[in-house]
Protein backbone atom coordinates (compact mmCIF):
# COMPACT_ATOMS: atom_id res chain seq x y z
CA UNK A 1 0.00 0.00 0.00
CA UNK A 2 2.66 2.53 1.27
CA UNK A 3 4.86 1.23 -2.25
CA UNK A 4 2.16 1.88 -4.21
CA UNK A 5 1.44 5.61 -2.77
CA UNK A 6 5.16 6.11 -2.86
CA UNK A 7 5.09 5.36 -6.72
CA UNK A 8 2.25 7.65 -7.76
CA UNK A 9 4.04 10.49 -6.04
CA UNK A 10 7.41 9.62 -7.45
CA UNK A 11 5.55 9.81 -11.06
CA UNK A 12 3.52 12.70 -9.89
CA UNK A 13 6.81 14.39 -8.97
CA UNK A 14 8.99 13.85 -11.95
CA UNK A 15 5.94 14.90 -14.22
CA UNK A 16 6.26 17.89 -12.52
CA UNK A 17 9.96 18.18 -13.10
CA UNK A 18 9.21 17.27 -16.41
CA UNK A 19 7.33 20.12 -16.72
CA UNK A 20 9.26 22.58 -15.35
CA UNK A 21 13.09 21.50 -16.45
CA UNK A 22 11.94 23.11 -20.04
CA UNK A 23 10.62 26.41 -18.42
CA UNK A 24 13.76 26.46 -16.24
CA UNK A 25 16.41 26.02 -18.17
CA UNK A 26 14.67 28.66 -20.88
CA UNK A 27 15.14 31.07 -17.88
CA UNK A 28 19.21 30.34 -18.33
CA UNK A 29 20.29 32.68 -20.28
CA UNK A 30 23.23 34.78 -19.82
CA UNK A 31 22.02 38.55 -20.44
CA UNK A 32 24.02 41.18 -19.08
CA UNK A 33 22.61 42.13 -15.57
CA UNK A 34 20.24 45.63 -15.73
CA UNK A 35 22.22 48.34 -14.32
CA UNK A 36 21.09 49.56 -11.24
CA UNK A 37 23.15 51.79 -8.59
CA UNK A 38 24.76 48.66 -6.82
CA UNK A 39 24.84 45.59 -8.54
CA UNK A 40 22.59 43.58 -5.69
CA UNK A 41 20.40 46.22 -5.01
CA UNK A 42 17.13 46.70 -6.44
CA UNK A 43 17.45 50.64 -7.05
CA UNK A 44 15.67 52.36 -4.28
CA UNK A 45 15.31 55.56 -6.15
CA UNK A 46 14.22 54.64 -9.30
CA UNK A 47 10.54 55.23 -9.40
CA UNK A 48 10.68 54.94 -13.16
CA UNK A 49 7.84 52.22 -14.54
CA UNK A 50 6.37 51.96 -11.34
CA UNK A 51 3.23 51.61 -12.62
CA UNK A 52 4.01 49.65 -15.91
CA UNK A 53 3.24 45.60 -15.81
CA UNK A 54 3.87 43.28 -18.58
CA UNK A 55 -0.01 41.67 -20.03
CA UNK A 56 0.25 38.09 -21.12
CA UNK A 57 0.65 39.47 -25.10
CA UNK A 58 4.51 40.70 -23.62
CA UNK A 59 3.39 44.08 -24.40
CA UNK A 60 3.88 47.13 -21.58
CA UNK A 61 0.89 48.65 -20.37
CA UNK A 62 0.07 51.55 -17.78
CA UNK A 63 -2.04 50.07 -15.27
CA UNK A 64 -3.71 51.77 -12.39
CA UNK A 65 -2.57 50.48 -9.53
CA UNK A 66 0.59 52.56 -8.01
CA UNK A 67 3.53 50.45 -6.96
CA UNK A 68 5.52 52.02 -4.42
CA UNK A 69 9.24 51.65 -4.33
CA UNK A 70 11.55 49.03 -2.46
CA UNK A 71 12.29 52.05 0.50
CA UNK A 72 9.22 52.38 1.87
CA UNK A 73 8.48 48.28 1.94
CA UNK A 74 11.42 48.12 4.18
CA UNK A 75 11.75 51.65 5.62
CA UNK A 76 8.44 50.76 8.63
CA UNK A 77 9.55 50.05 11.78
CA UNK A 78 9.99 46.83 13.18
CA UNK A 79 7.34 46.12 16.15
CA UNK A 80 8.89 45.18 19.42
CA UNK A 81 7.11 41.13 20.08
CA UNK A 82 7.50 40.72 23.69
CA UNK A 83 7.78 37.08 24.61
CA UNK A 84 6.86 34.93 28.08
CA UNK A 85 10.54 35.17 28.83
CA UNK A 86 12.16 38.88 29.11
CA UNK A 87 14.99 39.01 26.42
CA UNK A 88 17.35 42.26 26.49
CA UNK A 89 17.16 43.73 22.95
CA UNK A 90 20.64 42.93 22.53
CA UNK A 91 19.98 39.09 22.85
CA UNK A 92 17.08 39.12 20.80
CA UNK A 93 17.97 36.73 17.46
CA UNK A 94 17.58 38.64 14.63
CA UNK A 95 15.74 36.38 12.02
CA UNK A 96 14.18 36.89 8.36
CA UNK A 97 12.21 35.03 5.99
CA UNK A 98 14.46 34.26 2.86
CA UNK A 99 12.87 34.01 -0.47
CA UNK A 100 15.02 32.99 -3.80
CA UNK A 101 12.49 33.29 -6.70
CA UNK A 102 11.78 34.26 -10.41
CA UNK A 103 9.23 36.71 -11.34
CA UNK A 104 7.03 33.94 -12.93
CA UNK A 105 7.15 32.31 -9.05
CA UNK A 106 5.22 34.78 -8.36
CA UNK A 107 1.60 32.91 -7.76
CA UNK A 108 3.53 30.08 -5.88
CA UNK A 109 5.48 31.99 -3.66
CA UNK A 110 1.93 34.27 -3.10
CA UNK A 111 0.61 30.83 -2.00
CA UNK A 112 3.15 29.75 0.28
CA UNK A 113 3.36 33.28 1.62
CA UNK A 114 -0.49 33.30 2.16
CA UNK A 115 -0.11 29.83 4.45
CA UNK A 116 3.40 31.17 6.07
CA UNK A 117 1.96 34.56 7.10
CA UNK A 118 -1.41 32.40 8.78
CA UNK A 119 0.37 29.96 10.49
CA UNK A 120 3.23 31.68 11.78
CA UNK A 121 4.13 35.49 10.82
CA UNK A 122 0.98 37.17 11.74
CA UNK A 123 2.57 37.10 15.34
CA UNK A 124 5.72 37.49 14.65
CA UNK A 125 6.43 40.09 11.63
CA UNK A 126 9.50 38.70 10.82
CA UNK A 127 11.01 40.35 7.62
CA UNK A 128 11.22 39.46 3.93
CA UNK A 129 14.24 39.51 1.79
CA UNK A 130 13.57 38.36 -1.92
CA UNK A 131 16.31 37.15 -4.04
CA UNK A 132 16.39 37.06 -7.98
CA UNK A 133 19.47 36.91 -10.20
CA UNK A 134 17.27 39.35 -12.74
CA UNK A 135 15.41 42.37 -11.48
CA UNK A 136 12.22 41.80 -10.08
CA UNK A 137 9.06 43.64 -11.46
CA UNK A 138 7.18 46.16 -9.95
CA UNK A 139 4.10 43.79 -10.27
CA UNK A 140 5.89 40.77 -8.24
CA UNK A 141 7.08 43.00 -5.65
CA UNK A 142 3.50 44.59 -5.58
CA UNK A 143 1.93 41.22 -5.25
CA UNK A 144 3.85 39.88 -2.90
CA UNK A 145 3.51 42.92 -0.84
CA UNK A 146 0.02 42.79 -0.41
CA UNK A 147 0.17 39.56 1.64
CA UNK A 148 3.13 40.40 3.87
CA UNK A 149 2.82 41.73 7.44
CA UNK A 150 6.15 42.55 7.75
CA UNK A 151 9.04 44.46 5.71
CA UNK A 152 10.55 42.52 2.11
CA UNK A 153 13.51 43.87 0.75
CA UNK A 154 14.07 42.83 -3.32
CA UNK A 155 17.65 41.98 -3.48
CA UNK A 156 19.79 41.24 -7.07
CA UNK A 157 22.20 38.77 -7.27
CA UNK A 158 24.83 39.88 -9.95
CA UNK A 159 25.33 37.57 -12.71
CA UNK A 160 29.09 37.87 -12.49
CA UNK A 161 31.85 37.88 -10.45
CA UNK A 162 31.77 40.66 -7.66
CA UNK A 163 33.50 40.71 -4.15
CA UNK A 164 31.94 38.25 -1.72
CA UNK A 165 32.55 38.50 2.23
CA UNK A 166 34.68 35.59 3.84
CA UNK A 167 34.93 35.08 7.35
CA UNK A 168 38.11 33.86 9.34
CA UNK A 169 38.47 32.19 12.15
CA UNK A 170 39.32 35.25 14.19
CA UNK A 171 35.73 36.38 12.96
CA UNK A 172 36.98 39.08 10.43
CA UNK A 173 35.24 39.85 6.90
CA UNK A 174 37.34 40.17 4.34
CA UNK A 175 35.99 40.23 0.73
CA UNK A 176 37.40 38.38 -2.76
CA UNK A 177 36.14 38.36 -6.05
CA UNK A 178 33.20 35.42 -6.54
CA UNK A 179 30.88 34.20 -9.09
CA UNK A 180 27.87 35.16 -7.83
CA UNK A 181 25.56 33.22 -10.44
CA UNK A 182 27.13 32.35 -13.09
CA UNK A 183 30.35 30.03 -14.32
CA UNK A 184 33.60 29.90 -12.21
CA UNK A 185 36.07 30.75 -14.51
CA UNK A 186 38.17 27.13 -13.73
CA UNK A 187 34.58 25.72 -15.53
CA UNK A 188 34.88 24.20 -18.35
CA UNK A 189 31.87 24.65 -19.98
CA UNK A 190 31.85 22.22 -22.77
CA UNK A 191 32.29 19.49 -20.50
CA UNK A 192 29.51 20.81 -18.45
CA UNK A 193 27.10 20.46 -21.53
CA UNK A 194 28.47 17.45 -22.39
CA UNK A 195 27.73 16.41 -18.77
CA UNK A 196 24.32 17.74 -18.61
CA UNK A 197 23.44 15.69 -22.01
CA UNK A 198 24.94 12.53 -20.85
CA UNK A 199 23.06 12.87 -17.38
CA UNK A 200 19.62 13.78 -19.80
CA UNK A 201 19.96 10.78 -22.07
CA UNK A 202 19.88 8.57 -19.05
CA UNK A 203 17.54 5.88 -19.09
CA UNK A 204 15.91 7.74 -16.06
CA UNK A 205 16.83 10.65 -15.93
CA UNK A 206 17.18 12.70 -12.54
CA UNK A 207 15.06 16.27 -12.42
CA UNK A 208 16.85 19.09 -13.79
CA UNK A 209 19.13 16.67 -15.69
CA UNK A 210 19.72 19.49 -18.59
CA UNK A 211 19.22 22.68 -16.98
CA UNK A 212 21.81 24.81 -16.30
CA UNK A 213 19.93 27.77 -14.39
CA UNK A 214 18.75 24.23 -11.70
CA UNK A 215 23.15 24.30 -11.37
CA UNK A 216 23.27 28.01 -10.33
CA UNK A 217 20.90 27.76 -8.50
CA UNK A 218 22.27 25.13 -6.54
CA UNK A 219 25.64 26.85 -6.43
CA UNK A 220 24.38 29.76 -4.93
CA UNK A 221 21.97 28.37 -2.44
CA UNK A 222 25.08 26.30 -1.15
CA UNK A 223 27.36 29.07 -1.05
CA UNK A 224 26.64 32.43 -1.49
CA UNK A 225 23.29 33.26 -0.53
CA UNK A 226 24.03 34.11 3.19
CA UNK A 227 26.01 36.16 1.44
CA UNK A 228 24.29 38.89 -0.51
CA UNK A 229 24.32 41.93 1.63
CA UNK A 230 20.60 42.44 2.52
CA UNK A 231 21.07 39.45 4.84
CA UNK A 232 23.82 41.68 6.65
CA UNK A 233 22.62 42.09 9.92
CA UNK A 234 20.76 38.72 10.42
CA UNK A 235 21.73 35.86 12.41
CA UNK A 236 19.05 33.51 11.54
CA UNK A 237 17.46 32.52 8.58
CA UNK A 238 13.67 30.73 7.24
CA UNK A 239 13.51 29.43 3.91
CA UNK A 240 10.80 29.28 1.90
CA UNK A 241 10.09 28.12 -1.80
CA UNK A 242 6.97 28.63 -4.12
CA UNK A 243 4.09 26.39 -3.65
CA UNK A 244 4.68 25.01 -0.21
CA UNK A 245 1.80 24.40 2.35
CA UNK A 246 2.68 25.33 6.07
CA UNK A 247 0.30 23.39 7.72
CA UNK A 248 0.33 24.22 11.67
CA UNK A 249 0.87 26.82 13.87
CA UNK A 250 4.01 27.89 15.03
CA UNK A 251 2.79 29.93 18.20
CA UNK A 252 6.40 31.14 19.66
CA UNK A 253 9.87 32.67 17.88
CA UNK A 254 11.53 29.90 15.92
CA UNK A 255 14.79 31.90 15.23
CA UNK A 256 15.07 32.85 19.73
CA UNK A 257 14.74 28.74 20.26
CA UNK A 258 17.00 28.90 17.48
CA UNK A 259 19.64 30.66 19.56
CA UNK A 260 19.08 30.09 23.15
CA UNK A 261 19.09 26.47 22.45
CA UNK A 262 22.72 26.85 20.92
CA UNK A 263 20.88 25.22 17.26
CA UNK A 264 22.77 25.97 14.31
CA UNK A 265 20.57 24.04 11.49
CA UNK A 266 16.27 23.46 11.78
CA UNK A 267 14.83 20.97 9.49
CA UNK A 268 11.73 18.78 9.05
CA UNK A 269 11.65 16.01 6.17
CA UNK A 270 14.96 13.87 5.24
CA UNK A 271 15.38 11.65 2.45
CA UNK A 272 17.56 10.46 -0.11
CA UNK A 273 19.32 11.73 -3.13
CA UNK A 274 19.36 10.45 -6.10
CA UNK A 275 22.96 8.71 -6.79
CA UNK A 276 22.91 10.11 -10.35
CA UNK A 277 23.14 13.79 -9.29
CA UNK A 278 26.02 13.09 -6.72
CA UNK A 279 28.36 10.28 -8.26
CA UNK A 280 31.13 11.95 -6.92
CA UNK A 281 30.00 14.66 -3.67
CA UNK A 282 31.59 12.29 -0.90
CA UNK A 283 35.39 11.63 -3.01
CA UNK A 284 35.26 15.19 -3.34
CA UNK A 285 34.00 15.44 0.90
CA UNK A 286 36.81 12.77 1.64
CA UNK A 287 39.42 15.27 -0.10
CA UNK A 288 38.44 18.04 2.09
CA UNK A 289 38.77 16.32 5.48
CA UNK A 290 42.02 15.09 4.25
CA UNK A 291 42.89 19.12 3.60
CA UNK A 292 41.27 19.83 6.56
CA UNK A 293 41.49 17.06 9.14
CA UNK A 294 40.77 19.79 11.85
CA UNK A 295 37.28 20.82 11.09
CA UNK A 296 34.56 17.87 11.90
CA UNK A 297 33.01 16.75 14.90
CA UNK A 298 34.43 13.32 14.77
CA UNK A 299 33.57 12.32 18.58
CA UNK A 300 30.84 9.32 17.90
CA UNK A 301 28.58 10.95 21.09
CA UNK A 302 28.63 14.21 19.56
CA UNK A 303 29.03 13.44 15.42
CA UNK A 304 26.16 12.82 13.18
CA UNK A 305 28.19 11.50 10.37
CA UNK A 306 27.37 8.09 10.87
CA UNK A 307 23.78 9.11 9.75
CA UNK A 308 25.51 9.87 6.29
CA UNK A 309 28.01 7.66 6.22
CA UNK A 310 28.28 4.23 5.80
CA UNK A 311 30.22 1.42 5.20
CA UNK A 312 30.54 -1.47 2.63
CA UNK A 313 30.77 -4.47 3.95
CA UNK A 314 32.67 -6.36 1.56
CA UNK A 315 35.23 -3.49 0.68
CA UNK A 316 35.11 -1.72 4.14
CA UNK A 317 35.01 1.77 2.36
CA UNK A 318 33.06 4.36 3.54
CA UNK A 319 29.91 5.80 1.02
CA UNK A 320 27.27 8.29 1.11
CA UNK A 321 24.01 7.07 2.32
CA UNK A 322 22.44 9.91 0.09
CA UNK A 323 20.49 11.19 3.59
CA UNK A 324 19.85 14.75 3.23
CA UNK A 325 17.62 17.40 5.36
CA UNK A 326 15.63 18.51 2.53
CA UNK A 327 16.86 22.19 2.03
CA UNK A 328 13.32 23.60 0.49
CA UNK A 329 12.45 23.72 3.94
CA UNK A 330 15.57 25.08 6.39
CA UNK A 331 15.63 26.98 9.45
CA UNK A 332 19.39 27.85 10.15
CA UNK A 333 22.00 29.78 12.10
CA UNK A 334 23.02 32.20 8.79
CA UNK A 335 26.60 32.24 11.12
CA UNK A 336 27.28 28.48 10.39
CA UNK A 337 27.85 29.44 6.70
CA UNK A 338 29.45 32.53 7.36
CA UNK A 339 32.29 30.34 9.11
CA UNK A 340 35.87 29.55 7.68
CA UNK A 341 34.89 25.57 7.80
CA UNK A 342 31.82 26.28 5.89
CA UNK A 343 33.91 28.28 3.52
CA UNK A 344 36.46 26.31 2.89
CA UNK A 345 34.34 23.27 2.23
CA UNK A 346 31.96 25.08 -0.45
CA UNK A 347 35.11 26.32 -1.87
CA UNK A 348 36.75 23.00 -1.73
CA UNK A 349 33.57 21.71 -3.51
CA UNK A 350 33.31 24.98 -5.84
CA UNK A 351 36.84 24.14 -7.35
CA UNK A 352 36.26 20.49 -7.78
CA UNK A 353 33.60 21.60 -10.13
CA UNK A 354 30.70 19.12 -9.42
CA UNK A 355 27.82 21.80 -9.29
CA UNK A 356 28.43 21.84 -13.12
CA UNK A 357 29.78 18.44 -14.28
CA UNK A 358 26.90 16.74 -11.99
CA UNK A 359 24.18 17.97 -10.11
CA UNK A 360 24.98 18.63 -6.47
CA UNK A 361 21.99 20.24 -4.81
CA UNK A 362 22.24 22.57 -2.14
CA UNK A 363 20.66 20.04 0.13
CA UNK A 364 23.42 17.20 0.15
CA UNK A 365 26.09 19.53 0.55
CA UNK A 366 24.21 21.85 3.37
CA UNK A 367 22.97 18.58 4.68
CA UNK A 368 26.90 17.01 4.62
CA UNK A 369 28.03 20.05 6.41
CA UNK A 370 25.88 20.02 9.26
CA UNK A 371 26.43 16.39 9.94
CA UNK A 372 30.78 16.67 9.23
CA UNK A 373 30.68 20.30 11.41
CA UNK A 374 28.43 20.50 13.73
CA UNK A 375 27.01 18.69 16.80
CA UNK A 376 24.10 16.61 16.70
CA UNK A 377 22.94 18.68 19.81
CA UNK A 378 23.32 21.93 17.52
CA UNK A 379 20.50 20.37 14.98
CA UNK A 380 16.69 20.06 15.74
CA UNK A 381 13.92 18.39 13.93
CA UNK A 382 11.22 20.88 13.83
CA UNK A 383 8.49 18.00 14.31
CA UNK A 384 5.96 20.81 14.98
CA UNK A 385 5.84 22.35 11.74
CA UNK A 386 3.97 20.05 9.36
CA UNK A 387 5.07 21.19 5.60
CA UNK A 388 4.12 20.31 2.72
CA UNK A 389 6.87 20.56 -0.93
CA UNK A 390 4.93 18.70 -3.13
CA UNK A 391 5.18 15.41 -3.50
CA UNK A 392 6.59 15.23 0.22
CA UNK A 393 5.25 16.10 3.09
CA UNK A 394 5.39 16.23 6.92
CA UNK A 395 2.69 15.89 9.13
CA UNK A 396 3.30 15.91 12.93
CA UNK A 397 1.39 12.53 14.55
CA UNK A 398 1.00 13.43 18.05
CA UNK A 399 -2.09 14.30 18.74
CA UNK A 400 -0.86 17.03 20.86
CA UNK A 401 0.55 18.62 17.56
CA UNK A 402 -2.60 17.14 15.26
CA UNK A 403 -4.64 19.99 17.08
CA UNK A 404 -2.79 22.67 15.90
CA UNK A 405 -2.37 21.65 12.02
CA UNK A 406 -4.54 20.82 8.89
CA UNK A 407 -3.04 17.43 7.63
CA UNK A 408 -3.24 14.37 7.79
CA UNK A 409 -0.80 12.70 9.38
CA UNK A 410 -1.21 9.72 7.24
CA UNK A 411 0.46 11.84 4.08
CA UNK A 412 3.76 11.81 6.07
CA UNK A 413 7.00 10.93 4.84
CA UNK A 414 8.71 10.60 7.79
CA UNK A 415 8.70 6.42 9.07
CA UNK A 416 7.88 5.39 5.24
CA UNK A 417 10.12 4.18 2.65
CA UNK A 418 12.71 6.63 1.35
CA UNK A 419 12.69 8.70 4.98
CA UNK A 420 16.18 8.92 6.65
CA UNK A 421 14.24 10.05 9.24
CA UNK A 422 14.60 6.49 11.03
CA UNK A 423 18.39 6.29 10.57
CA UNK A 424 18.21 9.51 12.20
CA UNK A 425 16.40 8.48 15.18
CA UNK A 426 19.22 5.70 15.37
CA UNK A 427 21.73 8.35 16.25
CA UNK A 428 19.32 10.71 18.30
CA UNK A 429 16.55 8.56 19.71
CA UNK A 430 15.13 11.74 21.45
CA UNK A 431 15.27 13.96 18.84
CA UNK A 432 11.56 13.48 18.42
CA UNK A 433 10.36 16.02 21.68
CA UNK A 434 7.81 14.56 23.57
CA UNK A 435 4.83 16.85 24.66
CA UNK A 436 6.14 17.60 27.72
CA UNK A 437 9.70 18.79 26.35
CA UNK A 438 8.53 20.96 23.47
CA UNK A 439 6.06 22.76 25.64
CA UNK A 440 8.53 23.68 28.29
CA UNK A 441 11.46 24.22 25.47
CA UNK A 442 8.78 26.98 23.46
CA UNK A 443 6.81 28.08 26.05
CA UNK A 444 9.55 30.63 26.82
CA UNK A 445 9.55 31.98 23.03
CA UNK A 446 5.56 32.52 23.19
CA UNK A 447 3.88 35.90 23.10
CA UNK A 448 3.62 37.10 26.42
P1 LIG B 1 13.02 22.07 -6.62
O1 LIG B 1 12.41 22.43 -5.28
O2 LIG B 1 14.31 21.34 -6.47
O3 LIG B 1 12.06 21.39 -7.54
O4 LIG B 1 13.44 23.44 -7.33
P2 LIG B 1 12.62 24.80 -7.47
O5 LIG B 1 12.26 25.03 -8.89
O6 LIG B 1 11.54 24.89 -6.45
O7 LIG B 1 13.77 25.84 -7.10
C1 LIG B 1 14.29 25.97 -5.80
C2 LIG B 1 14.20 27.44 -5.37
O8 LIG B 1 15.03 28.23 -6.20
C3 LIG B 1 12.82 28.04 -5.47
O9 LIG B 1 12.70 29.02 -4.44
C4 LIG B 1 12.83 28.71 -6.83
O10 LIG B 1 11.95 29.81 -6.85
C5 LIG B 1 14.27 29.15 -6.95
N1 LIG B 1 14.81 29.10 -8.31
C6 LIG B 1 15.01 28.00 -9.08
N2 LIG B 1 15.60 28.33 -10.24
C7 LIG B 1 15.78 29.68 -10.20
C8 LIG B 1 16.33 30.62 -11.13
O11 LIG B 1 16.81 30.30 -12.21
N3 LIG B 1 16.32 31.93 -10.72
C9 LIG B 1 15.82 32.33 -9.51
N4 LIG B 1 15.85 33.63 -9.21
N5 LIG B 1 15.30 31.46 -8.63
C10 LIG B 1 15.27 30.16 -8.98
MN1 LIG C 1 10.92 23.72 -4.84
Amino acid sequence: MIRTFMIVFLFLWLGRYFYFSSSSSSSSSESSPVETSSPFMYDRNNNNNNNVIKNQSNQFQTQPIQVKGNEQYSKQQQPFIPLNKNIQDQDRAKGVVVILARNSDLHGIRASIRQFEARVNRRFHYPYVFLNEEPFTDEFKHYVHLLISSTAQFGQIPKSVQPAPFWTTNGTRIFKDTMWWGYPEHIDQSIAATKRKEMASLENPPPYADSESYRHMCRFQSGLFFRHPLLDGYDYYWRVEPDVDFYCDVDYDVFQLMKDKGFKYGWTIAIQEIPETIETLWAATRRFIQKFPHYGVFDPQQSLLSWIMQMDDTTKADYYNGCHFWSNFEIGSLDFFRSQPYLDFFDHLDQEGGFFYERWGDAPVHSIAAALLLKKSEIHFFNDIGYNHPPVAHCPTEPFLQEKCHCDPAISIDWQDGSCAVPYKNIDPDFVWDEFTYYRETNPYRLA
